[in-house]
């Protein structure tokens, strides 16, 4: 089976009591929640009628350890974003005097209101970030969201030293599993600590193959593609993750289990 690039896909969810692709319902919990936290935004460019925003932490500080956490590079993989929001309602102010805290919280909107994996233009966001000598590229593969992110790639680099996280969900799946990517040829706590976050909440994928890519133990671990996350690390983060959560499962565990390895990552740095 393989992902279908426009299929739709929509759920409801009960502890929101919106629909999964109600943007505009999304924009406002999610207004009301930097607001309250302080997060500095800045607007990356648009994508049609929505913006593509970065948040930072209110007072960064050359000290602290930087962290990004990216969710909605795929349209239907909703329980990312929805995920970040209710990690944001949870969120104590406190912790930006440990660590500075970046967010993308939602790359793809036109795919997130469809409720379909590409974007309105029919590309994939999560592709075309190539890598040569030092640098993030453009390729053909690369979507408009994509290259607002190449543009951007100093600021993103130093926003994602100590590490990367980034939400996706598997259409196919009633699994979660992780791809990590940690210094060592071998997963360490960084990893695991991750997928057992998920673990608190569904069935880890079987030792088998993902997309032609080799499981063990729930992780696919230093796999590098044209992925966001996989050209982070080569510019430089120190550890990179791209959770998975199962969509074929509940609409309202997913975005818990995404709410917690959001946490996860953020306490694996304090
Ligand atoms: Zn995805």
């Amino acid at each position: 089976m393989s992902r279908s690039s426009f299929q739709q896909f929509h759920w409801q969810s009960s502890q929101f009591k919106s629909a999964s692709n109600d943007i505009d319902s999304f924009y406002s919990l999610l207004a009301e929640q930097m607001q309250r936290l302080g997060m500095q935004q800045q607007t990356l460019g648009a994508i049609e009628a929505y913006p593509l925003d970065l948040y930072q932490s209110p007072n960064p500080h050359s000290s602290r350890p930087n962290l990004l956490i990216s969710a909605g590079f795929h349209g239907e993989e909703a329980a990312g974003p929805w995920g970040m929001l209710k990690f944001l309602s949870q969120l104590d102010s406190e912790v930006f005097n440990k660590i500075n805290l970046s967010l993308l919280p939602l790359v793809n909107p036109t795919g997130f209101k469809a409720g379909h994996r590409f974007n309105q233009y029919g590309e994939n966001p999560n592709r075309g970030f190539e890598f040569a000598a030092g640098r993030a590229l453009e390729s053909a593969d690369s979507s408009v969201e994509g290259k607002l992110l190449i543009a951007q790639q100093d600021l993103l680099k130093a926003l994602s030293t100590d590490g990367i996280l980034t939400c996706h969900e598997d259409v196919l799946q009633h699994n979660c599993y992780v791809y990590s990517f940690e210094p060592e040829q071998a997963a360490g706590a960084f990893s695991l600590g991750l997928r057992d976050s998920l673990a608190g909440f569904f069935e880890v994928a079987a030792d088998n193959s993902i997309d032609g890519c080799p499981l063990d133990k729930g992780l696919i671990h230093n796999h590098y593609d044209t992925s966001f996350e996989s050209c982070l690390v080569r510019l430089g983060a120190k550890r990179g993750a791209c959770s998975e959560t199962p969509a074929l499962e509940d609409f309202d565990q997913r975005i818990d289990a995404n709410c917690a390895v959001m946490q996860q990552f953020v306490a694996f740095s304090l």
